[in-house]
Parts: structure tokens; sequence; C-alpha cells
């Protein structure tokens, strides 16, 4: 019996490279609204968006009024009269035609679906995200897809993990394995919950002291090398 039964993907900056999905889907945006389609200005929303997502894994603002906010924020920042409601919700369309993955994300998950149960965990917004899984081709490999807008709770909360197990059928914590380029959501939250980790650090960022992943891969030739470690104990 192999030791690792369920692998949990995180799937923005992990799977997806949502960098890429996020600058064409902001850039189309600011063009249909005429504000200046310049870096300085995806800066300015990447930092705003960034904040807020940090604010909402904290429990402090919700994903409706964060969808919103970002907007809100950057139209005040570059002085720019604009319903921020009408920006967000174009932004959302563009961005769920968008599912551009990150390199080796398909062979990866073709690969390990026929051995792992594979279930993808991520914080964001339904219809965008079922609309991205759908398009990317990926959704038959996840046995699982957990969505923090439809249960009402995001990592790291612990509720979010207890529903993702449930809906897979309450296996031991220790046989699963949480894979996310997000310390203080996938790491954080996958410590907390008792299963095991591996953060995705493609760009090589230091680790923080309080979070400590299992393990750390900046590609997935480095999780073929894990799990293959993890089988021979
Ligand atoms: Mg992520």
């Amino acid at each position: 019996m192999k030791i690792l039964r369920w692998l949990i993907f995180d799937a923005d900056g992990t799977l997806f490279n949502y960098e890429a999905a996020e600058e064409i889907a902001l850039g189309r945006t600011f063009r249909a609204f005429s504000i200046p389609d310049t870096l300085q200005n995806h800066e300015l929303y990447r930092k705003f968006n960034s904040a807020l997502w940090d604010r909402f894994e904290l429990g402090l603002v919700t994903s409706v009024k964060l969808r919103e906010l970002r907007f809100e924020r950057l139209l005040k920042a570059i002085g720019i009269d604009a319903d921020p409601q009408a920006l967000s919700t174009r932004y959302l369309q563009e961005l769920g035609n968008l599912a551009p993955l990150l390199p080796g994300a398909r062979e990866i998950v073709a690969e390990l679906a026929p051995d792992y149960g594979l279930v993808l965990a991520t914080n964001g917004i339904s219809d965008v995200q079922r609309r991205r899984l759908a398009l990317s081709g990926l959704e038959r490999f996840f046995e699982a897809v957990v969505i923090s807008d439809e249960i009402g709770v995001a990592k790291p909360h612990g509720a979010y993990f207890d529903e993702l197990f449930r809906r897979i059928g309450e296996p031991s914590r220790r046989r699963a394995m949480i894979i996310g380029d997000k310390l203080s959501s996938d790491i954080a939250g996958g410590v907390r919950a008792g299963i095991r980790t591996c953060w995705f650090n493609p760009s090589g960022e230091a680790c923080s002291d309080e979070i400590q992943p299992e393990f750390e891969i900046s590609d997935f030739r480095g999780l073929r090398a894990i799990l293959r470690r993890i089988e021979l104990g």
C-alpha cells in the first residue's frame, strides 16, 4: 500500500500561471475603461489586491467585498472616476477565459492521477475558477475540487481542510500532502490540519521562521523525487 494516497494541489501559482492570466485580464479591463494600461497601474492593482487577499485569509474582508475594493482603491489612487463594480465584473469575465498553466503542470497531473487521488484546493471565486479549470482540460484528473467561495471558508482555516477531507471520505491525514506556493495559506493550513506539506517555490523565496514546510521544491521534477523518497521510506 502506498504511504501517500492523496495529493492536494493549490491552483494559482502552483498549477496555473496566475500572473500571466492576471496581466492579460487586467490589460483588457483597463483598455475597456480607458484606464492607461501601464506597468505602474498593473503594479498598483497587484499591491491593493495582494493586501486584500492577506486580509481575506485573516477573515477581515469577504471575497465579494474584495473583488470591488481592489478596483475602488486603484481608481482612487490614480484619480480616475469609474464604477469599480463594473470594472470588477469585466475583469472576472476576462480572467475566467484565461487558464495558462505553469511549465510541467499538465504533465505532472496526468502522470500522478492514476496513482494518487488528486484534489484541487483553491481560495478563489467559484465561477471564475470553475471556468478556468474546465478550460485547462485538467478537471477530469481531480477527484475533488474545493473552492473557498463555495464552502464559505478558506485556506489556511481548519474548517476548510475539514470540509476537504469530508469530501474525500476522511482518509488518514498523514496519507495526504498539500503542494502549494503560498506559505500563509497552503503550508500554514496544511501544517495545522496535520497533513504533509510541500512548498512550491520556483522563485527561490526565503522561508519564514514561523511557517516550516516539510518539503520544498522549485519545479515538478522535485515533486517526483519527493514522492519516490516518501514511498521508499
Ligand atoms: Mg497559490
